[in-house]
């Protein structure tokens, strides 16, 4: 027998019909960050599912709480908390609530009651999303498995047949729509050393070109951001590389917003590709290569046999990358020393000790 869905077309009061509720107030939104090119850097403004820091939001009164968010990456972060669940209007504790139907586009659906939330959850995460794009959000992290928050294959019930994990939480699907340049990863993905260091590289790269763009900005200064990301670029994607050099080398004659809009999406989709060690070990020789002349042959030779080392898989990313950063930093070598490859992010992430 089928039972008939309720749909709530307003946050319900008590859909599941569990007491006591607590709920969220109305979240005030953040100020927008206005900013000049050479203004310092804010600290990155991260949005992550609110029971990852703690809070007690699930529907059973309970967290999820991730200690590397809340202990490393709030120390360069803001952290801005997002329930979908509870700022739509359920309650704590609540009736669970799943994804059913079509994959594509699935209904959020509480399978007892058979409350249908699928309308409040899309207008609530679309007026949400709006927020926080007004935010200037530099990320966000979202919980895995979650019918509204999470990102990579969420279990959908289909009206026959088995569940399959082919979905995106409601929120997800709204957040990644809007902001698909904006770097989103799931907490669960983030136990992958690669994983972790590639997002983060992408949070502070996306802070650095949305920087370089800022206000009135110009076309030298463009050519100097693209000079300084050329090692990280070509350790990610040397075919995105190339592709910006092209385009960069045509900025004079391409309209502004039109050269902005294609350099943004291209950077951000290098940055999207994973590096792996041939193609880090390649932009660590071309790095080494500016040594030739500075440095004696056997320290050149040495340099080189610990990138090799790095290829093999003997010692992580961090060794050679000091290596080099000392030798740049010591013998003031020009262009590298900018090169942001050689600083991604703050060491004491030690993201790299792991890749
Ligand atoms: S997964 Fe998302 S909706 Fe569920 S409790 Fe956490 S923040 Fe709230």
């Amino acid at each position: 027998m089928t039972r008939e869905r309720q749909s709530v077309s307003t946050p319900d009061p008590d859909p599941g019909g569990l007491v006591p509720r607590t709920g969220m107030p109305a979240v005030p939104p953040l100020p927008p960050r206005d900013r000049s090119p050479g203004d310092p850097l804010p600290p990155l403004r991260i949005g992550v599912s609110a029971c990852l820091l703690g809070q007690e939001v699930r529907f059973d009164g309970g967290h999820k709480h991730d200690r590397w968010l809340t202990g490393t990456l709030a120390q360069y972060c803001e952290l801005v908390p997002v329930c979908p669940e509870v700022e739509v209007g359920m309650s704590i504790p609540r009736e669970s609530v799943r994804l059913e139907g079509d994959a594509d586009s699935p209904r959020m659906v509480a399978p007892r009651s058979g409350v249908d939330w699928t309308a409040p959850m899309n207008a609530w995460s679309r007026r949400r999303v709006r927020e926080l794009a007004a935010e200037d959000l530099d990320g966000f992290v979202f919980k895995k498995n979650s019918p509204s928050c999470g990102l990579f294959r969420v279990k959908v019930y289909p009206d026959k047949g088995m569940p399959a994990r082919g979905g995106r939480g409601l929120f997800a699907a709204a957040f990644a729509a809007a902001c698909p340049l904006v770097p989103v990863e799931e907490e669960g993905r983030l136990e992958d050393a690669r994983l972790r260091e590639n997002f983060v590289e992408r949070l502070f790269a996306w802070r650095r070109v949305k920087d370089a763009f800022a206000g009135r900005w110009a076309r030298g200064g463009i050519v100097a951001f693209h000079s300084r990301e050329k090692y990280l670029l070509m350790a990610h994607s040397p075919r995105h590389y190339q592709e910006l050099g092209r385009l960069v080398a045509r900025i004079a004659q391409e309209p502004p917003a039109a050269f902005r809009d294609r350099y943004l999406g291209l950077y951000m989709e290098a940055l999207g590709v994973l590096a792996t060690p041939r193609r880090h070990a390649n932009a660590l020789q071309h790095v080494a290569g500016h040594l030739r002349g500075r440095v004696t042959d056997a320290e050149q030779k040495r340099v080189l046999a610990v990138i090799e080392d790095y290829a093999h898989g003997l010692v992580p990313l961090v060794v050679p990358v000091t290596l080099l950063r000392h030798y740049v930093e010591l013998l003031e070598v020009p262009y590298v020393r900018d090169q942001v490859y050689l600083n991604p992010h703050p060491r004491e992430l030690m993201l790299r000790n792991h890749v």
